[in-house]
């Protein structure tokens, strides 16, 4: 069976399911990447695509780093992963790029065959209805919430069961395996001249280094 994608062995009229995994991965870690593989095997999802977001206005308090090396990390992070893609739907778009319209513009891409799934974490669930057009969002497509460390599990169950009954909405939420790292974390120890081997893939570690990225 190897090297036959799952496509091919899904009945005609059987819909496909693609996770979407969005973030401005500055830099990407295993936290993303284990939460992603979980949510695709215990959705039965044929692949994740990776978005990293281009200039998402709820974090203009910050400069992100370039999109073409959040992009670039994105790609060596995923790279040795047949079920995993990268987009640069969001990092080629000026201006402020906003969820709903990438999910527009990939339902029309994929066509009603494919089933979307947004992935997020909890905290990023939590702070959901601060997002651009929110009810418009939660119609077009099902999230699913993932655990994170310092994110109560009950708090988000409370959350989903809200954002349910008040939007009418499509929600799940998935254990996975509560890795606590973050990208705020990592660009810290850099800063510090701390390390950041086994926190991110061995390829996003090189590169960071490389282009001296997040040393002030
Ligand atoms: P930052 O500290 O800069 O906000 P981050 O680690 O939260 O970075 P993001 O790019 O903001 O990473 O996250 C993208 C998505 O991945 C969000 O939905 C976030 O909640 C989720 N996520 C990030 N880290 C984890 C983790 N360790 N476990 C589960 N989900 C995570
Ligand atoms: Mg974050």
């Amino acid at each position: 069976m190897r090297g036959i994608r799952m496509e091919t062995l899904n009945k005609p009229n059987e819909k496909l399911r693609y996770a979407i995994m969005g973030g401005t991965f500055d830099p990407i870690h295993f936290g993303h990447l284990a939460a992603a593989e979980t949510v695709r095997q215990t959705l039965n999802c044929q692949k994740v695509i990776f978005i990293p977001l281009g200039n998402p206005p709820h974090k203009k308090n910050r400069i992100l780093s370039d999109a073409i090396h959040r992009y670039t990390m994105t790609v060596l992070a995923t790279n040795s992963n047949p079920d995993f893609e990268v987009s640069n739907i969001e990092v080629n778009r000026d201006g402020y790029t906003y969820t709903l319209n990438t999910i527009i513009e990939l339902k029309k891409y994929y066509g009603n065959d494919v089933e979307l799934l947004f992935i997020t974490g909890a905290d990023a669930l939590l702070e959901i209805e601060t997002w651009y057009k929110v009810e418009e969002l939660l119609k077009l497509c099902s999230f699913v919430a993932v655990t994170r460390p310092g994110y109560d599990k009950l708090m988000l169950e409370q959350k989903l069961l809200y954002l349910q009954s008040k939007y009418n909405s499509e929600l799940h939420i998935i254990d996975v395996p509560g890795l606590n790292i973050s990208s705020t974390d990592i660009r810290e120890r850099i800063k510090n001249g701390a390390s950041i081997r086994y926190l991110v893939p061995e390829a996003v570690e090189q590169y960071i280094l490389k282009h001296q990225l997040f040393k002030e």
